[in-house]
């Protein structure tokens, strides 16, 4: 089941020392992190089984940094010797809020080249996570130390109207060359949120492209929509040439070259499940039932089918990533969200066609 499986998301607990309002997880404060045999056992059936040369580790939570140390060093031992038992390349990548962090913890990402990604919302008073200051600190730190981090930075109620300024603060004050920008779905702990509306989402993601084009594509980058604007000038032989991603297909890599993995060893499709939602459980480490597997991962990407009753006619499905399986699934409106303002962003594109050439040629 794990055959063409590239990134695991080691969910290595739920505990966290943050409780940001629309955190797709579970969080905990208390509660049983993944242990070492589970991590064993994960490292060894993914090792064994997948046909990829390169496998990236993910460890995810929760929030990664409250495991100690020494759980990381065994676990990266572990997954190093039997990558060269099965002579593959494994690769360690930690998602984070970096509140956590110490000297000791910055040598461990120093020592076992772990790259982060850091989440990080911007600096108005009211962001919807908290410790903004502390984590943007650390994130610094951890730069000067020359660890790769990225920021991962969320489109939510509180900020779309402020990407302009999170733009030039990223940019001038941080220093920063590229970043994310992931629109924020009403799932886990903000089940209850009204999700963004398509204006309020495109008004973000049109002052960053704005940002990006006033600037020549010399300063920031947000790597999502830059992906799109390649996509939208691409040539048909560009486009057949494009190797698969992970998430901006119609059948998304959920379950097969992306797998996410609970504390407890249950197998999700992706990392974007929480640690207890057993309806989207589709297998358990050590049992090895490929044929359930498969039905259940069948199952799970035919839900909710109405949210692609015209893409074949439409114009915008050259860029389209086709929303997110997992958040459409897990949210009250079983919608995909993504779709509206995927066609406004289409429009600005024809639109502004001539001024995005320039953008490309400089990024
Ligand atoms: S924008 Fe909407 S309708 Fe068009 S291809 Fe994407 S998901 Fe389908
Ligand atoms: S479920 Fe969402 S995050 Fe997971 S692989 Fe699919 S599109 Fe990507």
């Amino acid at each position: 089941m794990f055959a063409q499986v590239s990134t695991v998301i080691v969910k290595v607990t739920h505990r966290c020392n943050l409780d940001c309002l629309y955190c797709y997880e579970n969080i905990t404060k208390q509660g049983e992190d993944m242990q070492l045999a589970t991590f064993r056992q994960l490292a060894s059936q993914v090792l064994q089984a997948s046909q990829k040369h390169d496998i990236t580790f993910l460890f995810h939570g929760g929030e990664p940094l409250l495991l100690p140390n020494a759980w990381y060093e065994e676990a990266i031992q572990t997954a190093q010797d039997l990558a060269y038992q099965y002579k593959k390349r494994v690769h360690f990548t930690m998602q984070s809020n970096l509140l956590g962090l110490t000297e000791a913890k910055i040598n461990l990402l120093q020592t076992y080249k772990i790259a982060l990604g850091v989440s990080f919302d911007g600096v108005m008073e009211d962001t919807m996570r908290g410790g903004e200051a502390k984590v943007l600190a650390n994130f610094l730190r951890v730069r000067q130390a020359h660890i790769s981090a990225g920021i991962l930075t969320t489109i939510n109620a509180q900020n779309y109207q402020h990407f302009d300024k999170i733009c030039h603060f990223l940019h001038k004050d941080v220093g920063l060359r590229t970043f994310k920008a992931n629109v924020v779905t009403p799932v886990g702990a903000g089940l209850a949120m009204e999700a963004l509306d398509a204006s309020q989402t495109f008004e973000a993601q049109h002052a960053i492209l704005e940002y990006m084009i006033a600037t020549e594509g010399k300063a920031l980058i947000e790597t999502n929509l830059m992906r799109e604007i390649k996509r939208y000038f691409a040539t048909e032989e560009e486009r057949l040439r494009e190797p698969q991603t992970l998430c901006h297909e119609k059948r998304c890599g959920a379950g097969s070259t992306v797998v996410g993995i609970t504390p407890q060893g249950d197998i999700t499709p992706c990392g974007r499940f929480a640690w207890n939602e057993e309806a989207y459980f589709i297998g358990k480490l050590g049992e090895d039932s490929p044929t359930d597997y498969s039905a259940k991962l069948h199952k799970f990407h035919a839900l909710v089918p109405q949210n692609w009753y015209d893409c074949d006619t439409c114009s915008a499905k050259r860029i389209c990533g086709f929303g997110c399986q997992a958040f459409i699934v897990r949210s009250r409106s079983k919608a995909n969200v993504d779709c509206l303002p995927t066609k406004m962003r289409y429009a600005y594109y024809e639109a502004n066609a001539e001024r995005l050439k320039n953008l490309l040629r400089r990024a």
